[in-house]
């Protein structure tokens, strides 16, 4: 938990979210900007900074993480036409919330190369 952290907040309940989804390790909500008719995301419930702060011990929550978007998207049906999973890291990849999250978009074509 970082005090800062909006997504740690969101975790902790302290702002609230439309959760889909929580365990022990993960977390999932709606995005609160979707760039999809459906765009959730997927965060670990530790506060890392994004994917180039993770180390071997944490093999296993990434796996989970996807496990669990392909899983949830699959609830909600977008498996039947196709979605898109992404990730964003640093300045030039975009990221703006800094605390691991994947972005799980469908319900629209995607483009390809992306933005
Ligand atoms: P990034 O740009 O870092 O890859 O993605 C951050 C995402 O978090 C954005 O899509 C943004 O709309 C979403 N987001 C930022 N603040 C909040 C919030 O308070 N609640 C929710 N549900 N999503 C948020
Ligand atoms: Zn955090």
């Amino acid at each position: 938990m970082t005090d800062s952290c909006i997504f740690c907040k969101i975790i902790n309940k302290e702002i609230p979210s439309k959760t889909i989804f929580e365990d022990e390790n993960l977390f999932a909500f709606h995005d609160i900007a979707p760039q999809a008719p459906t765009h959730f995301l997927v965060i670990p419930k530790k506060h890392i900074v994004d994917i180039d702060h993770t180390s071997g011990e944490d093999k296993a929550l990434l796996g989970e993480i996807l496990f669990r978007a392909a899983e949830i998207a699959r609830s909600l049906g977008l498996n039947k036409e196709g979605f898109r999973i992404v990730n964003n890291m640093g300045e030039l990849g975009g990221q703006t919330v800094f605390h691991l999250h994947f972005h799980v978009l469908g319900g629209r074509q995607m483009k390809w190369p992306p933005g």
